[in-house]
């Protein structure tokens, strides 16, 4: 997948790609007032659902058509892009027709790849600049199939937006971000724009910021905001949305790190610590590999004594004293359970291979 860069059109310098605009278009005057707002911060493109995809029936389910009229008015008066929801070949057909410059895939469209291919079809040969939310769940291949089958039908400045993930596990977040798989996404395609979605990840309007941060801590192309002049009102979203006001003040707070910085004193140092780093890991993966070893010859012992691999006692334990060594040595404890965790997988697999094999080993040390 070689997507376009298409995000320079919307940002000036290093800073983010910023989508800011209301859950849903409710009326014109909300439409302008926010891009009205929005272009005086320097925000060329907003966003704005005209289909929403509710959860439940017999709610606030968008303005359709009408609100496709109040975007074209609002984009001649104002000179602002716009981008919106799409989940049906109608709403791509009507979206474009209306002029609206950013298409997007929700959460719950991501997820089917038949409805993915079918948008992929209506897009063919269409030079439209085309977002895939991550699907609900969290699983990367549906995420990448989906931008995959745009890509095949031509779309090429795609972008991707984390929303993060639904999960029965409590949280502070509404959709756990799960940072570690837009990372992923974003090591396999560099040049794939990655946009956060604090709105949808926080849930509520306190925690927006510190995830915005956290996002362009980690290297974020963009930010998708939900903005709506009146929040506590609003017909969908209203604890997650903040007014023009909080967004302007939001933006301002936000630290943006340089990508990399030619200064030669940096450079000199960071090279210094990566070697340090680099000699650090070869002495993990010796000791892993030493420990390793240990491991076979504790399995060799278990099948010549046909004792089972797995030994509940001995688990509880690792999982019980390793996090508290880990604490003293200042490390998290659910990074160490973490790590433990695949550590004690490959032990059993090894185990379970030896076990597995018709004859004792004779080259265990
Ligand atoms: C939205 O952006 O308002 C929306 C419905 O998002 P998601 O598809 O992430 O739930
Ligand atoms: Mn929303």
């Amino acid at each position: 997948m070689k997507p376009d860069n298409w995000i320079s059109a919307f940002t000036t310098g290093n800073q983010p790609l910023v989508i800011a605009g209301p859950c849903s278009a409710e009326s014109h005057a909300q439409l302008l007032t926010v891009a009205t707002s929005l272009k005086e911060q320097g925000i060329g493109l907003m966003r704005a659902g005209v289909w929403k995809p509710r959860t439940r029936p017999n709610t606030f389910e968008g303005n359709g058509r009408e609100a496709l009229d109040w975007i074209a008015d609002v984009k001649n008066q104002t000179g602002i892009a716009v981008a919106t929801e799409v989940a049906s070949t109608q709403h791509v057909e009507q979206a474009l027709h209306a002029g609206v410059d950013v298409l997007w895939l929700g959460a719950r469209t991501t997820v089917n790849p038949f409805l993915v291919q079918e948008l992929a079809d209506a897009l063919k040969s269409v030079d439209t600049i085309v977002l895939v939310k991550n699907p609900i769940n969290p699983d990367l291949s549906l995420w990448i199939g989906a931008l995959e089958r745009l890509h095949h039908a031509g779309i090429k400045k795609l972008g991707a937006i984390h929303r993060g993930f639904s999960s029965l596990q409590n949280s502070v977040f509404r959709n756990q971000p799960l940072w570690q798989l837009p990372l992923e996404l974003k090591i396999r395609y560099p040049q794939l724009p990655l946009i956060a979605d604090p709105s949808h990840i926080a849930g509520n309007r306190h925690m927006i910021f510190d995830v915005s941060q956290k996002a362009l801590d980690l290297g974020y192309d963009g930010l998708m905001i939900e903005t709506h002049p009146d929040p506590d009102n609003a017909l969908s979203d209203a604890q997650q949305q903040i007014t023009p006001l909080a967004l302007k003040e939001l933006l301002a707070n936000l630290r943006i790190a340089e990508r990399s910085s030619d200064n030669i004193i940096f450079l000199n140092q960071l090279e210094h610590l990566r070697e340090r780093i680099d000699q650090m890991d070869q002495e993990l993966i010796n000791t892993l590999a030493s420990r390793m070893k240990l491991v076979e010859k504790i399995g060799d012992y278990k099948k010549e004594n046909n004792v089972t691999v797995f030994q509940l006692e001995r688990w509880n334990e690792i999982m019980k004293t390793r996090p508290e060594w880990g604490q003293h040595a200042h490390l998290a404890a659910d990074f160490i359970k973490e790590l433990y965790r695949v550590i004690h997988d490959e032990s059993i697999r090894i185990q379970t291979e030896i076990m597995n094999q018709s004859e004792t080993r004779h080259d265990a040390p």
